[in-house]
C-alpha cells in the first residue's frame, strides 16, 4: 500500500481508504458482523483512514463502525467524521450552527467509542449558507481543535466551486483538507482543474466515490442515485463493455482514482470483506491502459456531466 501526506496535516494516509457509509445500509441491507469484519480486514490490510458521518444510515454507520473500532488499536487508523448533515425517523435534516457542530462531535465520539477525532469536516456545504460555514461552523470546529478534541478541520461537498469560495474567505490554515466526491472517476475528472489551487493553499485533497456511488459497478447504482438517465445509460454501456472484455470495471475505476499522486487518498465503500481485499489488490496492480482508453471513449458523451446533491 502506498501512503501519501494529506496537505500540511502531517497525516500519512493510505492511497486507498475506507468509506463507512455502507455500514449505515445506504446501498443495501448489511450484515453487521460482515460489516465489522470488513473494517478489520481493511485496517489489517494497510488502510489507515476511515471516513464516516452521523448522516450515514442516520447514525447507524457510526454505531456499527464504533463496534468495529473497539477491537482495533487507536494508533492503527485515522478517523474522519462530519457535522452539519443529519437525519432521524426517515427524514433528512441539516444544521450548520456552531452549537450543533460542537454537540455533534461529542455524539460522534460516543458512538465511535473514541475520545479524539483526527479530521472533522463540514458535511456537504451545498446545503448550507456558505457564510454560516465561514462565520460559525468552522470557528466552532477550530475551538474544538484548540481544546484538543479534534486534530484537523476540513470541508466536503459536491460543487467544487464552493471549496474555493470558503477557502478564499477564511484565514490561511483554517481549512486543512477538502473531501470531494464523484469528481475524480472514469466519467468525471473535474477535480483535476482544482488541484493546483488546493496545493497552492496547502489544502489536502481527499477524493471519494471512485465507483461514482455505484454507477461504475456491475450491480449498478442504487435507486436513490441522483444521476440523469443519460449518465446511467452511458455508465451501463461502459460496464457491459468491460464485462465483454472479462475485466471488472471496478478494477479499472479504482486504479484510475488512486493513480494520481496529487490526490492523497480515494475513499471506497463496501460491507464485504472480500470486496475490500479485492479493491486493495486492484489499487496496487498496474492499470489496463488499453481498456481505460476504450472506456473513457465510451463515457465521453457524459464526460463531467454532474447532478444535484440530494
Ligand atoms: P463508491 O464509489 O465507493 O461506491 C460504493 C458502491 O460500490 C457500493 O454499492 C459498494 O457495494 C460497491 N463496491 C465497492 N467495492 C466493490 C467491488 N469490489 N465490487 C463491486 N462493487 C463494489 O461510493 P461512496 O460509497 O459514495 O463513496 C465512498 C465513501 O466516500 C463513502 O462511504 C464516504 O465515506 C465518502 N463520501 C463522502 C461524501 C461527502 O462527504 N459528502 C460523499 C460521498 C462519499
Amino acid at each position: 500500500m502506498e501512503y501519501r501526506l494529506l496537505g500540511n496535516t502531517g497525516l500519512n494516509i493510505s492511497c486507498l481508504s475506507f468509506g463507512a457509509s455502507s455500514l449505515g445500509g445506504v446501498f443495501h441491507d448489511l450484515s453487521e458482523k460482515e460489516g465489522i469484519l470488513t473494517v478489520h480486514t481493511a485496517v489489517d490490510s494497510g488502510i489507515n483512514f476511515i471516513d464516516v458521518s452521523p448522516y450515514y444510515g442516520f447514525t447507524r454507520a457510526e454505531i456499527v463502525l464504533g463496534k468495529a473500532l473497539k477491537e482495533i488499536r487507536r494508533d492503527k487508523y485515522y478517523i474522519s467524521t462530519k457535522v452539519g448533515r443529519f437525519g432521524t425517523d426517515g427524514k433528512k435534516s441539516w444544521d450548520y450552527s456552531g452549537e450543533r457542530a460542537i454537540k455533534s462531535v461529542e455524539e460522534s465520539m460516543q458512538r465511535l467509542n473514541i475520545d479524539f477525532i483526527d479530521l472533522i469536516n463540514v458535511h456537504d456545504m451545498e446545503f448550507s449558507d456558505l457564510n454560516q460555514v465561514i462565520n460559525e461552523t468552522l470557528p466552532a470546529l477550530l475551538r474544538l481543535k484548540e481544546q484538543g478534541k479534534v486534530g484537523h478541520v476540513g470541508i466536503t461537498g459536491l460543487p467544487l466551486e464552493n471549496f474555493k469560495y470558503v477557502i478564499d474567505r477564511v484565514p490561511a490554515g483554517t481549512v486543512e483538507s477538502i473531501l470531494s466526491f464523484c469528481h475524480y472517476c472514469l466519467n468525471d475528472d473535474a477535480l483535476a482543474d482544482y488541484l493546483a489551487y488546493f496545493e497552492e493553499h496547502g489544502v489536502g485533497i481527499i477524493n471519494a466515490s471512485p465507483l461514482s456511488m455505484g454507477l461504475l459497478t456491475r450491480r449498478g447504482a442504487p435507486a436513490w442515485h441522483p444521476a440523469s438517465q443519460e449518465i446511467m445509460n452511458y455508465s451501463r454501456k461502459a460496464v457491459e463493455y468491460c464485462e465483454q472484455k472479462k475485466y471488472p470495471i471496478e478494477q479499472l475505476a479504482i486504479k484510475y482514482s488512486v493513480m494520481n499522486p496529487r490526490i492523497t487518498t480515494t475513499l471506497v465503500s463496501t460491507t464485504s470483506s472480500a470486496n475490500i481485499v479485492e479493491n486493495i489488490r486492484w489499487a496496487e496492480a498496474p492499470q489496463n491502459e488499453q481498456l481505460l482508453a476504450e472506456v473513457l471513449e465510451i463515457l465521453k458523451p457524459i464526460h463531467r456531466q454532474t447532478w444535484e446533491n440530494s
